[in-house]
């Protein structure tokens, strides 16, 4: 049986959390004295930012609730999601003592965020489809693993992990929290795991406004747990780690949820066209299939071709080197006029395999064409 309690560093249910002057007194009205603030207002050109925001984001909690169909009490906000990341692992895991569970090739943060904690970590690696090795999981978690990281639809591999696996996890590692990263879920046809939290007390979701929102520049990540877990997290967070106009940007763009949804379609239309012509291109010799906002292709050389596109001055993030990615590059989709450049960009590329073949297609006789797997958008 799940117990919040068991779960939790035993000195973190004592903590007094900082009250803040807007903690005290909640009204809006009234002669506000109590925070130190400049009455004047604010040494910028237009805009006044003298007073503290909202410490618990009501308004968009109340306005981000039904959209998600949570509580607002579900929701943690936090600044990034690499905020809800780190503050899982400190309220959880005794240094030197506890662990955590990810499983490579994965989002390099829930790592980087053990390690400052001095958190030991058990990497279980994905299976070469990329999906949850459950067996080996359940094996490896021990009585202080304290958090199991599984990231679906997956960076860098741009799946979707298996429902059954998640769940399998769910119901068996009953003495950790198990968090679904949900960076992408807006560009999957999947429903989010954030209607099963009040049937699983250890499930954590995390999404963010900085993918399909088109708000990375904001820094704003959502967390969604139980009603007590987020409480403890509102425990411990720096007391107003959302900005005002953070606060005030999100709730202008839940208005326009519908425009969010048509940026999606688009990019998930160019994300269908890209890989098309990519698997048209001789050196291109795997496209994963993606649940994503990115694509994630094995090259004939990975590295010549990384290098070449710098060049050029197309950027794209170089996984060649990471488990299970050999030979990857992962590509974002940009808007058609950039894939366009990118795709120009890669036709162009001189290659040195090729040096004395005429006929830019003509085939190599290496087979590429006859292994290349059809792209599927959905696994
Ligand atoms: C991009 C991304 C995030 C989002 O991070 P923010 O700090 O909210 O910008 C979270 N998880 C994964 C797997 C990502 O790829």
């Amino acid at each position: 049986m799940f117990t919040l309690n068991n779960i939790l560093r035993p000195h973190i249910l004592g903590i007094t959390p900082y009250s803040s002057a807007r903690d005290e007194y909640t009204g809006k009205e009234g002669v506000f004295l109590d925070a130190n603030e400049n009455p004047l207002g604010s040494a910028t050109p237009e805009g006044d930012y003298n007073r503290y925001p909202d410490p618990h984001q009501w308004a968009i909690k109340q306005k981000l609730a039904p959209i998600k169909g949570v509580r607002p009490e579900q929701i943690f906000l936090g600044n990034g999601s690499d905020e809800p990341i780190d503050l899982l692992v400190r309220a959880t895991c005794t240094p030197g003592k506890d662990n955590i569970l990810i499983m490579p090739p994965t989002y390099g943060m829930y790592e980087v965020s053990a390690n400052i904690n001095d958190v030991a970590l058990i990497k279980v690696p994905l299976t070469p489809a990329f999906q949850v090795d459950t067996d080996a999981v359940l094996k490896a978690i021990n009585a202080n693993t304290k958090l199991i990281w599984l990231c679906s639809p997956n960076n860098p591999s741009g799946n979707l992990l298996q429902e059954e696996a998640i769940r399998t996890i769910l119901e068996a590692a009953d003495h950790s929290l198990v968090i679904v990263d949900e960076a992408y879920i807006d560009f999957a046809d999947t429903p989010s795991w954030t209607n099963q939290l009040d049937q699983y007390p250890n499930l954590v979701v995390l999404q963010t406004f900085s993918k399909a929102w088109g708000l990375a520049a904001l820094r704003l990540g959502m967390c969604f747990a139980s009603e007590e877990l987020i409480g403890i997290m509102n425990k411990i967070k720096p007391p107003y780690n959302i900005s005002a106009p953070t606060q005030t940007l999100a709730l202008e763009a839940l208005d326009r949820e519908a425009e969010k949804d048509e940026m999606v379609t688009t990019i998930l239309t160019e994300r269908t066209n890209l890989a098309e012509i990519l698997r048209s291109l001789p050196f291109v010799q795997v496209i994963h299939p993606s649940d994503a906002n990115f694509l994630l292709v094995q090259f004939e050389d990975a590295k010549q071709t990384f290098e070449y596109l710098i060049e050029q001055q197309v950027i794209v993030r170089d996984r060649s080197k990471v488990k299970l990615c050999d030979g990857c590059l992962r590509i974002s989709i940009g808007t058609r006029a950039e894939n366009e450049r990118f795709v120009d960009t890669l036709r162009q590329m001189p290659r040195s395999s090729q040096a004395d073949v005429s006929g830019a297609d003509a085939s190599l006789g290496t087979g590429e064409d006859a292994t290349k797997p059809e792209f599927v958008s959905t696994p």
